[in-house]
């Protein structure tokens, strides 16, 4: 049976005083999604180690992937409270699901955006955005964990391609991934 999320949020330190109208309208629109979309399904998903892939085209339509992208390479051009706002309500819902979702919009779309030439960031971030393209970022490794400076994986420049080798563990979205950012 379906699981009834009843979660209210009490505001006893007065913190939504702080929040523009527009944060709050966010924060409610992920939050009815969350207690629709997310709360209802996702422990059964868990137990049967099922990743909700329907959710992902919806994450996508409600500016969850790189809400601070600007609208020209598709994003929706929010504040980073907006963007924190957007991952507590998802991460209330369920870790993995913020997960897919915060790799995606920080460690996928904001290295293409900040560090991509133009016809990267045109191939890849309005995709991204909609989730038509999934991605992930591959830091940790078996040997060093996540510490860069242990690195084993290389890649070598061929001339007209280059061969990335190594081993990569702990990937989020890598099971379905289009992009790696390596
Ligand atoms: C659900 C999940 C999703 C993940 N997704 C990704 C992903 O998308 N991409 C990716 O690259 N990685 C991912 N990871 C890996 C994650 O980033 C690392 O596991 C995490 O950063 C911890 O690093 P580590 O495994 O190297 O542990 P360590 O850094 O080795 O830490 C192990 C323990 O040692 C302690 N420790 C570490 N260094 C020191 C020190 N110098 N002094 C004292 N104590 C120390 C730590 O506090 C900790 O208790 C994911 C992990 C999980 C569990």
């Amino acid at each position: 049976m379906a699981n009834q999320d009843n979660f209210e949020s009490p505001d006893y330190f007065l913190m939504d005083e702080l929040l523009t109208n527009e944060h709050l309208l966010i924060r409610k629109t992920i939050r009815d999604f969350v207690k629709k979309e997310i709360s209802p399904i996702i422990e059964e998903a868990c137990q049967s180690c099922i990743f909700p892939k329907d959710l992902i085209p919806k994450l996508g339509s409600l500016g969850c992937f790189g809400p601070f992208i600007p609208t020209e390479y598709g994003g929706s051009e929010l504040d980073q409270i907006s963007y924190g706002l957007i991952m507590q309500e998802l991460e209330r819902g369920d870790s993995g699901i913020r997960s897919t979702a915060s790799v995606q919009s920080s460690l996928v779309m904001f290295p293409i955006y900040n560090y991509g030439n133009e016809s990267q960031k045109n191939k890849y971030l309005p995709k991204l955005a909609t989730g038509e393209l999934m991605g992930c970022f591959g830091l940790t490794e078996p040997n060093h964990g996540s510490n860069p400076g242990g690195m084993e994986s290389k890649f070598i420049d061929k001339g007209d391609y280059f061969l990335l080798n190594g081993s990569k563990l702990w990937i989020s979205n890598s099971p379905f991934a289009d992009v790696a950012i390596v």
